[in-house]
Formats: structure tokens, C-alpha cells, sequence
């Protein structure tokens, strides 16, 4: 099969899957998956699968990918904020879905990669570092959304608190191998409603840095 192929087959399948804001399909089309992927994967790029990155780490799957974008409800003029930065794939999306991504990857070989295809790319309103994820972004904030790639092990409260009134966090949160996908939304009055999405399987969000 082309990539050609591959790409309209996994966009279709995406569909069929529940996903319908159509500019999140558009930049999922448009997104070079390949690129963000080992090199001896990139025939599999197109599969809606996760894939193995450097240093043990994942590449989500597109239909999460999807479904976290597209439960964040992008319109374009929103500040984001980006837990995991990992291969880079998640951020590249949202860079195209809203006005400027901060993002933040613990282990700094794997972000210092991602940094080079946000150049290669093109990516002028990605911002990142390495950092502790887990802390938030306090001098940037606060934030129209905010997405974990990790997951949480319990209610990620000081990212919580670096949410706009009015923005949604979308986090796996749990303990096991297996978590809640969850969607926060901080209300005007300051109280938080919280909603269910899915099962998801993440790698946990760890303290500090590394590399
Ligand atoms: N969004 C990524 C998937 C990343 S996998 C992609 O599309 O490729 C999850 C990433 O979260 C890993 O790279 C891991 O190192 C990172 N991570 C774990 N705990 C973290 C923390 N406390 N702060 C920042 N990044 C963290």
C-alpha cells in the first residue's frame, strides 16, 4: 500500500471511530506521521497504532491522538500547554490547531530531537523546555487548554490551577496500566466539572528530569 493509501485508509478509519471536528482530520492528514517516527517504522507510520520512539518511549496512537485533540475543542486563538512532549507528533498537531504550544519532556535527548523537527518543520509558535511537567508552566500560564501525554496518577491539581475559567485539561489519569482518559473544565465560578472519554494506556508521568 502507498502512503497515499495508508493516509486516506487511517483518516477514514478515524472517522469511523467517533472522530469528527473536521480540522482535526484535516491536520491528521496533513501531519507528516513518518517523521516523527524510528526510521525502520516508517512503513507502519500510517497504521493506527502506537510505535516505538528512542529511548523507550511511545508514539501515541492516531486515534488518541485524535480524540485528545479533538476533545479539547481547538478553535485557533488559544494559549495550550503540552505534558510529554515525546517524538514531537502530539505537539506538531495542536501547533497547527492554535495560536501557540508550550510543551514540556522530562528527559532531554528525547526533547532536544523533538526540537530539531519543530525547526525542520517550521513550528514558529512552538515553545518547550525540559522540565517537570508535573509543575506547569507557571509564568506562561494561565491557559485556554492543557493536554498530559503522561498520565497523571491522581487529579493533576497544579496544572488544574494553570487553567483560564472557561479551559478544558484532557488527562489519562490513574495508577495502573490502564487509565481514565479525563476531561476537566475549570467553570467561570472556579469549580471543576470532570467527564469520562475512554480507556487509555499511558506511560506515567514521572518527578523531576532526566538526561
Ligand atoms: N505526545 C507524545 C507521546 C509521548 S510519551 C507523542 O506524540 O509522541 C510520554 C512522554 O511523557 C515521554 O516522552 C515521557 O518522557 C514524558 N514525561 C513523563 N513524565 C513527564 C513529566 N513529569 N514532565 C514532562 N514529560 C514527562
Amino acid at each position: 500500500m502507498s502512503i497515499n493509501e495508508a493516509r486516506a485508509q487511517l483518516i477514514l478509519a478515524l472517522r469511523q471511530q467517533g472522530i469528527r471536528d473536521a480540522r482535526v482530520l484535516e491536520v491528521m492528514e496533513t501531519t507528516p506521521r513518518e517523521k516523527f517516527v524510528s526510521p525502520e517504522f516508517a512503513d507502519k507510520a500510517w497504521d493506527n497504532q502506537a510505535l516505538p520512539i528512542p529511548f523507550g518511549q511511545t508514539i501515541s496512537q492516531p486515534f488518541v491522538v485524535g480524540a485528545m485533540t479533538a476533545a479539547l475543542g481547538l478553535k485557533g486563538d488559544e494559549k495550550v500547554l503540552e505534558i510529554g512532549t515525546g517524538s514531537g507528533y502530539q505537539t506538531a498537531i495542536l501547533s497547527k490547531l492554535c495560536k501557540r504550544v508550550f510543551t514540556i519532556e522530562r528527559y532531554r535527548p528525547l526533547l532536544r530531537i523533538a526540537q530539531q523537527k519543530f525547526a525542520d518543520m517550521r513550528l514558529h509558535n512552538v515553545v518547550s523546555k525540559c522540565a517537570d511537567g508535573g509543575l506547569g508552566w507557571e509564568d506562561q500560564g494561565p491557559f485556554d487548554a492543557i493536554i498530559l501525554t503522561c498520565a497523571a496518577p491522581i487529579r493533576p491539581d497544579t496544572l488544574l490551577g494553570q487553567l483560564k475559567p472557561g479551559g478544558v485539561l484532557v488527562a489519562p489519569v490513574g495508577q495502573g496500566s490502564v487509565q481514565e482518559l479525563l476531561r476537566y473544565r475549570r467553570r467561570e465560578d472556579g469549580i471543576f466539572e470532570e467527564e469520562e472519554l475512554m480507556d487509555v494506556r499511558f506511560v506515567p508521568l514521572l518527578p523531576g528530569t532526566s538526561g
